[in-house]
Parts: structure tokens; C-alpha cells; sequence
């Protein structure tokens, strides 16, 4: 019975001279989500709406599924769609969507009517009240109340006529590409798909590096690193992802540092390498999963430090969050069963007993020196040697 999509987005931020930049993007990002669906689809804008139209048999699980990814959505409604709009097939229409949609008839309703095309012979309100005359007289536990309905049937007239009146939540945000691009520094752990997640929900664009410490980091782990970006990227769309070999950076600081400063001058190269890679790639940001105070390398202190060696934005979306609330999400965007897989990250091998928790940046700086001697080197080998994989949803 649904042959269409009416597609609900937000209009905060989206007014003016860019909202056909936000629509061309939304139009962009529902395509390609519904690339993955069973069926075939168009996808346009007209007068300020944006519909999916069904151009064959489709999978509506699928289809309303791969709608509830897209960024930008605020909701949207399954639609019937009339191709002839004259009073007597709009009646034998609602007719239908009601039998259809609704197997109890026990609820209160209202028309509502638009009319996009003016010729018509009634005005809306005259179609309202013979549409809803109508549904009354066909069934009649229907009762109307136009105050409070619980079911508020709408109908569109236009060249074809689209009834509905459902309304499925989108995950709201803005579509993906109209902010930008940012380098998400992505583990194998709870936290940093999360932290994309949201900062791509506001419409930026995600590329992505992971620091592999291979052999004290199997090839699983690494795996585990593309499935989790995998899951991302159903909401993002395809993740460049750049897995570096941290490998000799990681051995070499740990023969010359002092091993409670060991994470906190790890976590410098790794924000050094991404934000040179993020450079490379025209991101204008970094980000990352750390929540004040969740680790000894992220209090305050060891934020600032770490935080010291970039020039661009940081963004921390889960900065004030509770380990919990990040989990609550981390289930529901899917990344959670596979983030606790137990293969090891690179940070859990080295980690001291007792890593600083204070650290100052003067001593971590001076610490650092100790490393000029081959660091360069290992810092350049180490970018030389990048792989990038091309990490897609299906
Ligand atoms: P996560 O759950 O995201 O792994 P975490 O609680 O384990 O976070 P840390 O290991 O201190 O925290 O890492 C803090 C942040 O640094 C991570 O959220 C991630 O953005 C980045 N990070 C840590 N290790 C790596 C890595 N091996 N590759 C890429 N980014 C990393
Ligand atoms: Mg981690």
C-alpha cells in the first residue's frame, strides 16, 4: 500500500541561501543508504519536501531501516500515493489507507487536507469534510474529534494526491557532508566509534586512523577496528581508514621514557600522526573518545598535555559523559558487541601500573627530548608505511 517516503527535517540552521545545500546532501545521503535496500527508488525534492518514491517492489523493513541511519531525518511517513485526484478516487483512497493501516478502527481522527494544486474544484476543507463523511459512514467505530484525534489523516493534492499518517523517528541531526570532514581516532574500544558517531550526526564527514601495534596486536584486533567502522560508516557512508604501524614508535619510547609516562607520550605521537594525516586529507578536525576522568591519560591534566600537540580542533563529544551512558549508546548505534570483543589494543600492553595522572607538560615535554635522536625517523617510517583501507557498509 506505501509506495512513498515523506521525509521530515529539521529547519534550525538550514534557512537561507544553504537550505538547497542541506536538501541536495540529505537527498545525497538517503540515496545511498538505500542502496543496500531491496527495491528501487527515487529520490527528489519539490516545493521544500524531500520524498523516496518506490519505483518497484521493495523490502519496507529494510527501506524504513536504512531511514532511520540517515542523519538529518527528523521523521518521516509512509505514504499512499493517488495518481488520480478527482473527489471520488480520494474517497475510495482513504477508504483503503484506513482498512489498510489500521485493523482496529477504534480511535479518533481528523482530515487534514493541503491542496498544492489551486484549480481544484473544492478547497481543502471541503475535501476534509467529505473524506471524513465518508470514513464514518464506512466504518463505524471511527469517531471524529478535531481538537485531540489520535489519528490525524492527512492528504496532499497535487498532480497526484499522497495520503498518510505515520510518522517513524529519524535519528534528527544534519546530513553527512554539510560540516565538513574530521579524522576520528578509532580503537578497538567502547568509546571512539561513539564519539564519531556523534560528531558525524551534525553533518561532518569521518575519515579515520587507528594505531596497530602488530605483533603485540594480533590481526584480529585489527579486524575488529574495520568491523567497528563498518558499523559506523551504515550512519557515515564510506570511512578512508588509515592503520598505522605504531609499532617501533610504541618500543622506542618505552626503551627511553619512563614507563608511568608512557600512555600520555603515545597518546602525543598518536594526535601528532592524525593530525598530520587529518592535514593530508583536508579534515578540519580531530577527533577522539576521552571522557574526563575514565582513565589516568584522561584527566584534566593529561588532556591538556595531550591536547598540547595539536594545532587543529580536538573534538571530544563524550567529554562529560559516564562510562555507562556511553555504553547505553554504543548498543544503540550496534558497535557495542563487537567493541567488547577481548582482543587487546595497543594501549593495554605497555600501560604502567602506575601512569602519571598529574602530568605537567613542561616534564612530559622534557621527557619527549630523550627521543630525538631516532624519533623523526620512526615518526616518517611510520606515515610512509600507512595503509588506507576503504571501508564501506556492505
Ligand atoms: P576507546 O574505548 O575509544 O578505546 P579508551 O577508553 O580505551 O577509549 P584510551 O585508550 O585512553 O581510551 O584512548 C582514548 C582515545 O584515544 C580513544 O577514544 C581513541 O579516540 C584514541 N585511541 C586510543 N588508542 C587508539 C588506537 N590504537 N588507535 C586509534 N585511536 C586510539
Ligand atoms: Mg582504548
Amino acid at each position: 500500500m506505501y509506495k512513498a517516503f515523506l521525509i521530515k527535517y529539521g529547519e534550525i540552521g538550514i534557512k537561507g541561501k544553504n537550505r538547497h545545500l542541506f536538501e541536495d546532501a540529505l537527498v545525497k545521503q538517503i540515496k545511498n543508504a538505500l542502496k543496500f535496500v531491496d527495491g528501487e527508488f527515487k529520490v527528489t525534492k519539490e516545493q521544500g519536501r524531500v520524498y523516496v518514491e518506490a519505483l518497484s517492489e521493495f523490502d519496507y523493513e529494510e527501506t524504513t531501516a536504512a531511514l532511520k541511519n540517515v542523519f538529518g531525518i527528523v521523521a518521516f511517513c509512509p505514504v499512499m500515493i493517488c495518481d488520480k485526484t478527482d473527489i471520488e478516487s480520494l474517497k475510495e483512497n482513504a477508504v483503503r489507507f484506513i482498512e489498510g493501516s489500521y485493523p482496529d478502527k477504534n480511535f479518533s481522527f481528523k482530515v487534514h487536507t493541503r491542496r498544492g494544486d489551486k484549480h481544484y474544484p473544492l478547497d481543502s476543507m471541503q475535501i476534509s469534510a467529505l473524506l471524513g463523511e465518508v470514513l464514518l459512514e464506512k466504518f463505524s467505530e471511527l469517531k471524529v474529534d478535531v481538537h485531540n484525534p489520535e489519528v490525524m489523516l492527512e492528504v496532499e493534492v497535487r498532480s497526484r494526491a499522497f495520503i498518510y499518517s505515520q510518522e517513524i523517528k529519524g535519528p534528527g541531526g544534519m546530513p553527512v557532508g554539510t560540516a565538513g570532514k574530521a579524522m576520528l581516532l578509532l580503537s578497538g574500544g567502547i568509546d571512539s566509534p561513539v564519539a564519531g558517531y556523534m560528531v558525524a550526526k551534525r553533518g561532518v564527514k569521518i575519515d579515520a586512523v587507528y594505531f596497530h601495534a602488530p605483533p603485540y596486536t594480533s590481526e584480529r584486533a585489527k579486524q575488529k577496528v574495520i568491523d567497528l567502522a563498518k558499523i559506523v560508516s551504515r550512519y557515515t557512508g564510506p570511512i578512508y581508514l588509515k592503520v598505522v604501524n605504531f609499532t617501533d614508535i610504541q618500543m622506542y619510547i618505552y626503551e627511553k621514557c619512563k614507563h608511568e609516562e608512557l600512555t600520555i607520550i603515545m597518546r602525543r605521537y598518536m594526535m601528532r600522526i592524525a593530525e598530520y594525516f587529518a592535514n593530508e586529507t583536508q579534515c578540519i578536525g580531530l577527533i577522539t573518545g576521552e571522557s574526563i576522568g575514565q582513565v589516568a591519560s584522561q584527566t584534566t591534566q593529561a588532556l591538556a598535555v595531550t591536547n598540547a600537540v595539536c594545532d587543529m580542533p580536538v573534538y571530544r563529544p563524550l567529554i562529560a559523559f559516564d562510562k555507562q551512558e556511553i555504553i547505553d549508546r554504543a548498543v544503540k548505534i550496534g558497535t557495542y558487541e563487537t567493541s567488547i570483543l577481548p582482543y587487546e589494543d595497543c594501549c593495554t600492553i605497555f600501560v604502567a601500573k602506575h601512569p602519571v595522572t598529574k602530568p605537567q607538560r613542561k616534564t612530559i615535554e622534557k621527557s619527549e627530548m630523550k627521543l630525538s635522536e631516532k624519533i623523526d625517523e620512526l615518526v616518517k617510517n611510520a606515515i610512509d608505511t600507512t595503509e588506507t583501507i576503504i571501508v564501506r557498509a556492505q
